[in-house]
């Protein structure tokens, strides 16, 4: 990914708009900036390359950078210059911005300022200060996970990752728009520590979580139609796993995780979902992963979906050891690089 791809999770189009004191346009449909309007013909929406705006008059469409040139007649080596400074504000990179802006986005604005829908009831409990992060929160997910930025903040931005205290300790989260089941971690990476109730653990299912349902199947708004095959793992790492390797890529998959080997019956809607679109499961290299693969195989066929199933067998990691689950791939040996890229060709 490029550096502008990494600028445009920092400062997403509604954010952009709000700094230069357009708010009032991030909207779907709201009144043109560009020109004179004066019914509303421009429009803001998410897809799965990041943000983009459409004027219907005669203005035209594009991302952020192309917003910013017509907007401030800059040529585009400029209007990215610009950009820049205002994402990490004046001075940051060694950029000068000529005109100071307030300093930063959080996405949440981001992502309700522009939403007109209501979230649905709440269904997990969810923690009191469950927020999308901030640059800090995502880079230490990224280095923990070994996974790059920019697939953290695909995850915020999808709404598919929060953060928050859980049992005390702040916490990544993985869920989805549905709200129908939620898994936390640590962001040190350490354990949970035992309570009554339960041991340690590095994991903590949110009260209320139904395990049936694959977590990252609905996003944000309708965003998610625009994915074509879904991919299918286990558990919340190789969830962030799956947004690394195979988010953006060729085949435009999006990718969903059962929380836990033992699943065996999936949710209605769930499956409903997934019958529209191919699904490839990607299972844990484990004797659990395999019986996994095999019963939502099963309940897939049974529900009418369609898809294959790929194998992580027989890869190895840098150290010559063998993958036990796709975020092992972070560490893939380059020897089976081309091998690995088939299973999400
Ligand atoms: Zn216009």
């Amino acid at each position: 990914m490029t550096d502008i791809q990494e600028l445009k999770w920092l400062l997403p189009l509604p954010e952009l708009l709000k700094q230069l004191g357009l708010e009032a346009h991030a909207k779907r449909s709201a009144l043109c900036p560009l020109h004179e309007d004066t019914k509303p013909s421009f429009s803001i929406f998410q897809t799965t390359h990041g943000w983009r705006y459409k004027c219907h008059a005669a203005c035209g469409g594009g991302d952020e950078i192309t917003l910013l040139e017509k907007l401030l007649g800059l040529p585009r080596g400029e209007a990215i210059r610009h950009y820049a400074s205002m994402a990490f504000g004046p001075g940051a990179w060694g950029f000068n911005d000529r005109h100071p802006m307030p300093r930063i986005p959080t996405y949440g604005s981001a992502i309700t300022d522009a939403s007109a829908e209501k979230p649905p009831a709440k269904k997990v409990d969810l923690p009191e200060d469950l927020h999308t992060g901030d640059e800090h929160e995502m880079r230490t997910l990224a280095s923990l996970r070994k996974v790059s930025f920019w697939a953290v903040g695909a995850m915020s931005q999808l709404g598919t990752l929060r953060f928050g205290t859980v049992c005390g300790e702040p916490s990544w989260i993985v869920l989805d728009a549905s709200l129908r089941s939620a898994e936390a971690r640590r962001l040190d990476g350490k354990l949970y520590p035992q309570t009554a109730h339960l041991g340690e653990r590095k994991v903590h299912t949110l009260r209320g979580s139904s395990k049936s349902w694959p977590v990252g199947l609905v996003l944000q708004r309708e965003v998610g139609n625009q994915f074509k095959r879904i991919l299918l793992v286990e558990g919340s790492g190789d969830l962030v796993a799956g947004y690394h390797f195979a988010l953006g890529r060729k085949g435009e998959w999006l990718p969903a995780a059962l929380l836990g080997a033992s699943i065996s019956r999936l949710h209605p809607e769930a499956l409903e979902l997934l019958r529209s679109k191919p699904v490839r499961i990607m299972p844990h290299c484990d004797s659990a992963g395999e019986q996994a693969s095999v019963k939502w195989t099963q309940e897939l066929l049974r529900a009418g979906c369609h898809g294959d199933l790929a194998s992580l067998q027989g890869l190895r990691k840098k150290d010559g050891s063998p993958l036990k689950d796709l975020n092992d791939a972070t560490e893939l040996h380059p020897e089976d690089a081309d091998e690995f890229a088939q299973l999400l060709s």
